[in-house]
Formats: structure tokens, C-alpha cells, sequence
């Protein structure tokens, strides 16, 4: 069996190892020239973890992951704290310790994993299509490659997707900008083993620690999509954001550095369930493109390359058999990742600020257990238990 595998994102580069594993032959192409992907970095949680671990990458995956030992969420305005609490009750009923990773790391890991030398870069796909015995894709440089599988791992704006479809999809802005990066590790900010959550007004101002000493932050601002914004010019726009908040918000706008802070307008995608067409099957942000809210969107792209493996394992011979496998096994979980985290997005993000207020109450109250419970929630139903 022959997979040509499109995009080497955290999906496409999943699916190429996941499907190495059981014997495929693999070719993976990737538009960009290098290895630069964009955003700082992510929380793969305990499903993602226990896919990597299956991938065979469990010491490459903890080397790489930061330890959070606690959460906590603090008054944006005043900085005092509304709740912290242990992460251990979490790891022990899901058996896997969640890693935040640098982006750039996780990527080169998967890389590497596959054979970083093996991987096509600069090759643009811009069509794909079907065929009785194989399908085919076609590059911008006139070039083409086929397989038993065609696999469109080409993220949230896919061709493939469009393919499978049978014409474009209009994504959903979520009201809301994230800006995000890497800094150094501060007690000024937060507590260098724990995810500290700044809220207030419906932003959001987050730091958790990835290896090396090293915190992935962002800011979630809510605000019209499609405002102007210069790179460069994050210090400036965030100070004015967060004026008056708390000390260790003021301290992480001064250390960030605005080179490499990274702004995206936040989009989503209604669910669909149609994920196959003969050959051709999506994965990843083509499958289901989710906002970040709940952490989940590389995780369910994970969870798809193990269900692939899965599909291809239980029906070794029959292409259109395994594929319709993989689709019926993952529309509905993958489906229901998204509209928790809409669901989450807005009331993060004051879409009906007096629900944000009463979330805010609540977290006055919380002591862990009904937050632990929703990230367990989240957790639970990924291929690998
Ligand atoms: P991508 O990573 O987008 O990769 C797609 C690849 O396909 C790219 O390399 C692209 O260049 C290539 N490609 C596209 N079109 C073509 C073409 N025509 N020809 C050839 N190559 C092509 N997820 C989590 O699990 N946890 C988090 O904490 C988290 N935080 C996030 C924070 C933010 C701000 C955002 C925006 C997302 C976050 N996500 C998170 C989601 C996560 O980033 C995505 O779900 C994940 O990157 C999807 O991987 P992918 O491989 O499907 O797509």
C-alpha cells in the first residue's frame, strides 16, 4: 500500500509515522521550503501524549514538554488569585501527564521520527482527484504523485477538503485575536510548573512552561476580524490593551518579545461528516478546524493518524473499507472537540458578558474539581484509552 500524504503539519507527519508503522510505503509533500511552523507552541494533552507515546516517541515527547504540577486563574485587574490547583488528579484518572510544547520542537520531532530527509518540501499541491486503481494529486510545479491513499493533511484552508466536499466552506471568525510566543520563565509572571490563566473583561492573558525553562504565553483580545496590525508592534498594542492590569501581566508585555510574537485571528468551522471521497480522505485541520479554547485542535489531528493506523490495521486489503472505517470512528468525536471549544470560546471571550461574570464567580469557588472534570471530559475518547 502506497499513502501520498499532503501537509507536513502535526497531522501530516503523524499520519506518515502512523502509517510507516504498519508497513506503507510513504511520500509526504509540503508547500513551504523549511520547517517554520506558525505559532509559538501548543498543550498537547494526555490523548495527544498517548498518540505520540503509540508513535513510539515517548521520551522524545517528555523531553520536549514542560511540567505543569498546577493551574490557577488570577484576578486580571487586581492579580489576586481566584483558584490553584493540583494537576496530579487529572493525570491519574487519565494515566498521562499533559506536555506543552514549542511548536518548532514538536514539528522537528515528527520530522525527524518519519526521516526529515524524506519529506518533499516546496512541492504545492493544487489538485487532487480520485481514481479507480489510485489517486492522483498534481503540484504547482507541473509534477504529479499518486497512491493507493491520497491523505489532505493540508490544514485549515485544505484543497482536499474542498475535494472531498466538492466545493469551498466559509470559516467562522470567533470574535477574538490571540497574540502568542515564547519567554523566559519569571516568577513575576507565574510560577515556573504552573498554567496561570490572568482573566478579566473577556481577555485573557495565559502562561505555561514548556522544556528549557522557557513559558508559552498568550493574550486572547476580542475585537472585529480583519483589523490593521503592523509585526512588530505587539508590545504596543497589548500594553493598551491590558492597561491597568495586573503586575504580572505589565511584566510579560515588557519581557515578550514583539519580533516574534505571532498575532491570528481565530476561525472555526462547522462539523461536517463527510471526510472521504474513494481514495481521498482529510485529517487533521482539513477534518475539523476548531479555535483553541480547549486545547485540542493538534490532539484531534493526532487522535485521526492513530485511527488511520487503526482502520489500515483491522482492514489490511480493502482501501475503501479502512477509510470509511477511519471517517465512522472520527467524524463524531473530532465534531464534538469543536463545538465544546466554541462552546468555551465564548464564554471565555464575554459573547454574553453576563455569563462571563458568572463563570468568573465560579472560578472564585472552584478548587479544581469541576475544571478537572471538563479537561477529562475533553480527554476521553481518543483511540488510544
Ligand atoms: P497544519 O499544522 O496547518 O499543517 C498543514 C500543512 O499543510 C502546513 O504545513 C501547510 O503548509 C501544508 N499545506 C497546506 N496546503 C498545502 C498544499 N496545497 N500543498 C502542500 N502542502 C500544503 N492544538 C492543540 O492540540 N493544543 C493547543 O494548545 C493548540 N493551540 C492553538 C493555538 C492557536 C493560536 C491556534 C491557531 C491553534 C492551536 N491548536 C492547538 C490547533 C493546532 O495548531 C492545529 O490543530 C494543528 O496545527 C493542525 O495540524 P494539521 O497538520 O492538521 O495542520
Amino acid at each position: 500500500m502506497k499513502a501520498v500524504i499532503i501537509g507536513a503539519g502535526m497531522g501530516g507527519m503523524s499520519a506518515a509515522i502512523a502509517l510507516k508503522q504498519i508497513g506503507f510505503d510513504v511520500e509526504v509533500y509540503e508547500q513551504v521550503t523549511e520547517n517554520k511552523p506558525v505559532g509559538a507552541a501548543i498543550s498537547v494533552w494526555s490523548n495527544g501524549v498517548k498518540c505520540l507515546n503509540h508513535l513510539g516517541l515517548e521520551k522524545e515527547t517528555a523531553a520536549l514538554g514542560g511540567i505543569v504540577d498546577t493551574m490557577s486563574y488570577v484576578d486580571g485587574h487586581t492579580g489576586d488569585t481566584m483558584c490553584r490547583f493540583s494537576m496530579q488528579p487529572l493525570i491519574d484518572e487519565v494515566g498521562q501527564r499533559p506536555y506543552p510544547i514549542a511548536r518548532a520542537e514538536l514539528q522537528l520531532m515528527l520530522m525527524n521520527a518519519y526521516g526529515f530527509d524524506d519529506i518533499n518540501f516546496g512541492m504545492k499541491m493544487v489538485s487532487v482527484e480520485d481514481g479507480p486503481d489510485a489517486a492522483t494529486v498534481h503540484f504547482a510545479d507541473g509534477t504529479s504523485a499518486s497512491g493507493d491513499i491520497v491523505i489532505g493533511a493540508d490544514g485549515a484552508k485544505s484543497l482536499t477538503r474542498e475535494y472531498v466536499l466538492g466545493g469551498p466552506v466559509t470559516r467562522r471568525y470567533a470574535g477574538y485575536v490571540n497574540f502568542n510566543g515564547l519567554v523566559g520563565t519569571d516568577p513575576a509572571i507565574g510560577p515556573s510548573t504552573e498554567w496561570t490563566t490572568y482573566v478579566g473583561d473577556g481577555k485573557r492573558v495565559s502562561v505555561m512552561p514548556v522544556a528549557g525553562d522557557r513559558f508559552y504565553f498568550f493574550f486572547d483580545v476580542p475585537m472585529p476580524e480583519g483589523q490593521p496590525f503592523e509585526r512588530g508592534t505587539a508590545r504596543e498594542v497589548l500594553a493598551k490593551e491590558f492597561d491597568g492590569w495586573a503586575d504580572g501581566v505589565q511584566t510579560l508585555i515588557e519581557k515578550l518579545d514583539p519580533a516574534t510574537t505571532n498575532r491570528v485571528e481565530i476561525l472555526d468551522l462547522d462539523p461536517f461528516d463527510t471526510w472521504v471521497k474513494g481514495r481521498v480522505a482529510v485529517l487533521g485541520d482539513a477534518a475539523h478546524n476548531t479555535t483553541p479554547d480547549i486545547g485540542q485542535g493538534g490532539c484531534s489531528a493526532m487522535e485521526d493518524a492513530v485511527a488511520l493506523q487503526f482502520a489500515f490495521r483491522d482492514h489490511p486489503d480493502d482501501v475503501h473499507a479502512a477509510l470509511a472505517d477511519y471517517a465512522a470512528t472520527r467524524t463524531e468525536r473530532a465534531g464534538d472537540l469543536v463545538l465544546r471549544a466554541r462552546k468555551r470560546c465564548d464564554v471565555t471571550h464575554a459573547k454574553d458578558p453576563e455569563k462571563t461574570e458568572q463563570w468568573y464567580a465560579e472560578l472564585r469557588e472552584e478548587d479544581g474539581t469541576n475544571i478537572i472534570r471538563g479537561i477529562v471530559g475533553n480527554i476521553v475518547g481518543g483511540p488510544v484509552t
